[in-house]
C-alpha cells in the first residue's frame, strides 16, 4: 500500500515510491506513471478505474490505470493523479483483457483503445450514469387539464400517457424515444418538460419490467431452422463459432431469436450486432416483442448520455439483450451468454478511422474469452468467413429457401452497349420501369456508389483502362481518371499513361469515364414519370435515421420509384416493391480493390433479395456493358455460393486475403513528397526487419496514392504490407513501429496504421 498522502505531500518520492501507470488517450505506443492522488489511497486496487491526470503543460486528461508498480526511475519531476474517478474498475476481467488483446492486435495505444471502447460521457470522465428505468405520467392536474390544453406536441403527449395501458405507471422512455410506436411525438422530451413545469406530468422510477408485453409467438421453425437452433443449443453455451449461410428471407432472424430465448433460459445476456443502416425501429420492434425482456439498443443515433446509460446497464448486468451497431461490442458483459453478427459480411463492422477494428472479428475474440457460442450470419458470407467455416473453424449452418411463401426473384441482364443512355440509365430500363408502375408495383432504382475515382470505360465495346504492369488473367487491375480526365493512374503500382483519344479495342470514340450520381438519374426519372412520385434515399438526403423512416412511411405503399444507393439495400422491407433496377455496376468489375469482386456480388444478391419479399413476385434487372463477365454468369447461373466457389481459388492464387494477411500504412500532408517521405523512411523500417526479403512471403508495395488521393488539402499516399503468415505479419509491425513513430519524417504527416485494411 502507498503511504498515506499527507505523508508524502512535502518529502519527494523515495526510490521505492509506488506509481499507478496509466494509460492515456494520446498516439503514443507508451503508459505514464504518476503518484497515486491523495484520495485514492485508502480505496481499493485501482487497476482498471479511471483517474484524472495532468497532463502537458497545462492540459489534464482521462486515463485508466492498468498497473501499479515501482516508479519508473528515468522520471525526473513525478506528477500526482488529480482525481481518482472510480472507487471500482470500470475495466476488468474478460473486457480488460480482450481490449489490451485489441490494442496488441491493432498496435495501436492502449490508452486510445479503452477511450474507444467508451461512451462520450464515460471518456470524458463522468461518473457511470443512473440505469433506472423512467417513465412519464399524467398528474391528476394534467388528466384534468388535458382537454382544454392547446393543439401541439404537449397535449399529443398528454393524450398519449393518459392512454397508455395503466396510466398510473405512464409510458417508460424507451418507448417514448421509439419513432415507430404509435402516437410517437417527435421531441417529446421537450413536450414533457413543458407538461412538468405546468405540474401536469412527472417523471418516475419504474421497475423495468412493467411495460415489457408477453413475447409474442412465432412461426413454427422449418427443418433448416430447427436444425441450425438446435445445433447452436447443442454447445450448452460454451464457445463455438457458427456461420449461418442463409439466403435473403430464409429465417436467419428467427434462428436468432431461438438461440436469445435460449440464453436468456439459461439467466444470460444476449448482444446482437447489426448493421449501421440494418437497425431500423422495424429490427428493433421485432426482437421487442419476441422476447418478453426489455432490449436495449445501441447505435449512432442515440444522444451521448443514452450510450452511457446502455454501457452502465451492460456493465450492472440490467441490460439483458442488447442490439447494436460496430461499437456496442465494446460492453461489457458480465453475464454474457451468446453473441449474434447478423450480415457479417458488412462493410460497416469495421472502423475506418481512429482504432480501425473490425466488430466481428473482435466479437470472435471475445466469445472465445467469455466462451459463449458465436453465431455470424448473412446471405452473402465474407470470404473470411466462408474459409473458415470450409476449413472446418466454424460450423457451417446452411438455410437453402426462403422461409414462409415469398419466391426468389427472376434476375434479366440487360446489354447497354451502344444504348442511349440517359443519366446512365437505358431505354429497355425505362420501359420495365414504366411497365412495373402501371401494374401497381413500386420499384427500386439502385446505383452502385460510384467509385473515389472514375474508371475510364469505351461506352461502343466495354473496353476500360487496365494496367499493363499489375493485371492478371484472373485478375483485372484498372487503371483510374486523375488530373482532370488527362491521365490514367494505377492504384497498385503507380503506373501513369495517357487517356487515348479513341478506344483500343474497337476505335471507338465514345472513352467516358464512368458513374452518373443519383441525384441525375432522380431527375431524369422525374422527368419520365412525372405523375409518379420518386423519393431519393443517400446520405445526402437523410442525415438522419429518423429521416429515412420518415421518407419511407410517407412513400407508403402507393405506386412509386425509390432511387438510391447502399442505404437501400437491406434493411428496410418494402412490401410494395416488384422491381429492382440496378445501374452503375460496371466500374465495381474492374476496380483496384482485390475485395471488389466480393463486394459488388453481395451488394447484387442483397439488393435482388429486395424484391419480392411479400407475395408478389419480384424481378431484378440489371444493365451493364459486360453481359458475359464471368462474375455476373457465375453469380446468376449458381448464386453467392457459386461465386465464392470461383472466387477463393483465385484469392488464393494472388496471395490476397483471407490467405495471407494485410496492413496498411497511409499518410497524409499538405505536400505529396512529405507524405512519400514518410512511407519511403517506413518501408526501409520494415524491410530491415523482414524475416527474409525476396522469399515472396512477404511483401511491401507503395508508397502509391490512396483510392481517393487528396482530401480537403492533404495529399494522401500508401504503403501496404503483405505476409503469408499473421505472426510474422505482427512481428515485423512490432519491431519497426517504434522506430517509425520516433522518426523525425512521422512529425511532418498525418499516419496511421490499418491491420486487415478492408479498403485498398
Ligand atoms: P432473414 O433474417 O434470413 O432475412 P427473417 O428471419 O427475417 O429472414 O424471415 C423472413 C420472413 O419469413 C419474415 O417475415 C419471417 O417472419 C418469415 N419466416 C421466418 N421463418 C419462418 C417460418 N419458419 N415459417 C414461416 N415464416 C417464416
Ligand atoms: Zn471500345
Ligand atoms: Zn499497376
Amino acid at each position: 500500500h502507498p503511504p498515506p498522502a499527507d505523508a508524502r505531500a512535502d518529502a519527494p518520492p523515495g526510490p521505492d515510491a509506488l506509481a499507478w501507470r496509466v494509460a492515456l488517450p494520446v498516439p503514443l505506443p507508451r503508459l505514464f506513471d504518476y503518484l497515486p492522488p491523495a484520495n485514492g489511497a485508502a480505496l481499493d486496487d485501482p487497476v482498471g478505474c479511471r483517474v484524472r491526470v495532468p497532463f502537458g503543460r497545462s492540459g489534464e486528461k482521462v486515463g485508466v490505470v492498468v498497473a501499479t508498480g515501482p516508479l519508473e526511475a528515468a522520471v525526473a519531476e513525478p506528477k500526482q493523479v488529480i482525481e481518482r474517478l472510480d472507487a471500482a474498475p470500470l475495466f476488468r476481467d474478460e473486457l480488460f483483457a480482450s481490449l489490451r488483446w485489441l490494442a496488441r492486435y491493432t498496435h495501436a495505444p492502449l490508452g486510445e483503445v479503452l477511450a474507444t471502447a467508451l461512451p462520450g460521457p464515460l471518456r470524458h470522465g463522468e461518473a457511470l450514469p443512473d440505469t433506472r428505468t423512467w417513465a412519464w405520467r399524467l398528474t391528476e392536474a394534467g388528466a384534468t387539464a388535458l382537454p382544454g390544453l392547446r393543439k401541439g406536441k404537449p397535449a399529443r403527449l398528454a393524450a398519449r400517457l393518459l392512454g397508455a395501458p395503466d396510466p398510473g405507471i405512464g409510458v417508460d422512455e424507451d418507448r417514448l424515444d421509439d419513432a415507430a410506436a404509435p402516437g410517437h411525438v417527435e421531441g417529446w422530451r421537450a413536450a414533457a418538460r413543458s407538461l412538468a413545469q405546468r405540474g401536469y406530468a412527472e417523471r418516475v422510477a419504474i421497475a423495468s419490467s412493467s411495460l415489457v408485453p408477453e413475447p409474442a409467438p412465432g412461426p413454427a421453425l422449418n427443418a433448416g431452422q430447427q436444425a441450425a437452433v438446435d445445433a447452436i443449443l447443442a454447445t450448452g453455451g460454451r464457445f463455438h463459432p457458427f456461420l449461418l449461410d442463409g439466403v435473403t428471407g430464409s429465417g436467419k432472424t428467427e434462428v436468432y431469436l431461438h438461440a436469445i430465448a435460449d440464453c436468456l433460459a439459461r439467466g444470460r445476456q444476449a448482444l446482437v450486432l447489426v448493421p449501421e443502416i440494418g437497425l431500423t425501429p422495424q429490427t428493433l420492434a421485432r426482437f421487442r416483442s419476441r422476447l418478453g425482456v426489455p432490449v436495449h439498443a445501441l447505435h449512432s443515433g442515440l444522444a451521448d448520455g443514452e450510450r452511457a446509460r446502455v454501457w452502465a446497464a451492460a456493465a450492472r448486468g440490467e441490460a439483458r439483450v442488447v442490439v447494436g451497431t460496430r461499437s456496442a461490442i465494446f460492453l461489457p458483459l458480465p453475464d454474457a451468454g451468446l453473441i449474434v453478427i447478423d450480415e457479417e459480411h458488412d462493410g460497416s463492422f469495421k472502423q475506418l478511422d481512429g482504432i480501425r477494428y473490425h466488430a466481428r472479428d473482435f466479437a470472435l475474440v471475445r466469445g472465445k474469452a467469455l466462451d459463449v457460442p458465436v453465431v455470424l450470419g448473412s446471405a452473402t458470407p465474407s470470404l473470411e468467413s466462408l474459409r473458415n467455416a470450409r476449413a472446418d473453424r466454424y460450423a457451417h449452418l446452411r438455410l437453402r429457401e426462403r422461409a414462409g411463401n415469398a419466391r426468389p426473384p427472376k434476375v434479366r441482364v440487360i446489354d447497354v452497349r451502344k444504348r442511349p443512355l440517359e443519366a446512365g440509365v437505358s431505354p429497355e430500363m425505362f420501359a420495365a420501369i414504366g411497365q412495373a408502375l402501371e401494374a401497381g408495383g413500386q420499384v427500386l432504382v439502385f446505383k452502385n456508389r460510384r467509385g473515389y475515382a472514375p474508371v475510364l470505360l469505351c461506352h461502343d465495346c466495354g473496353w476500360s483502362a487496365q494496367c499493363p504492369r499489375c493485371s492478371t488473367p484472373l485478375h483485372g487491375t484498372p487503371m483510374t481518371v486523375h488530373a482532370g480526365g488527362r491521365r490514367l493512374q494505377c492504384h497498385h503500382c503507380g503506373a501513369r499513361q495517357r487517356v487515348p483519344d479513341a478506344c483500343p479495342d474497337c476505335g471507338g470514340l465514345a472513352l467516358q469515364p464512368q458513374g452518373a450520381g443519383t441525384e441525375r438519374i432522380e431527375d431524369a426519372l422525374k422527368a419520365r414519370f412525372p405523375d409518379t412520385p420518386v423519393l431519393r434515399i443517400d446520405r445526402g438526403s437523410t442525415q438522419r435515421r429518423d429521416a429515412m423512416e420518415r421518407l419511407l412511411a410517407e412513400f407508403g405503399d402507393a405506386p412509386g420509384i425509390l432511387v438510391g444507393t447502399q442505404m437501400l439495400a437491406k434493411g428496410h422491407d418494402i412490401a410494395g416493391l416488384t422491381l429492382v433496377a440496378v445501374v452503375g455496376i460496371d466500374e465495381g468489375l474492374f476496380s483496384a480493390d482485390f475485395r471488389a469482386p466480393e463486394k459488388l456480388a453481395q451488394l447484387l444478391i442483397q439488393v435482388a433479395g429486395r424484391a419480392g419479399r411479400a407475395e408478389r413476385p419480384g424481378e431484378v434487372l440489371l444493365q451493364t456493358h459486360h453481359p458475359g463477365h464471368p462474375l455476373l454468369e457465375t453469380l446468376l447461373g449458381g448464386g453467392y455460393g457459386a461465386f465464392a466457389d470461383a472466387e477463393l481459388p483465385q484469392r488464393e492464387a494472388a496471395a490476397f486475403p483471407p490467405f495471407s494477411h494485410m496492413a496498411m500504412l497511409r499518410a497524409e500532408a499538405r505536400q505529396v513528397e512529405v507524405a512519400e517521405a514518410f512511407l519511403r523512411m517506413a518501408r526501409v523500417a520494415f524491410e530491415a526487419r523482414m524475416p527474409d526479403p525476396g522469399d515472396g512471403l512477404f511483401e511491401v508495395q507503395g508508397p502509391i496514392p490512396a483510392p481517393m488521393p487528396r482530401r480537403a488539402g492533404y495529399q494522401r499516399v500508401q504503403l501496404l504490407l503483405s505476409a503469408a503468415s499473421r505472426r510474422e505479419l505482427h512481428a515485423v509491425l512490432d519491431a519497426a513501429l517504434p522506430a517509425i513513430h520516433a522518426a523525425p519524417e512521422a512529425r511532418k504527416v498525418r499516419w496511421s496504421l490499418d491491420v486487415d485494411p478492408i479498403d485498398l
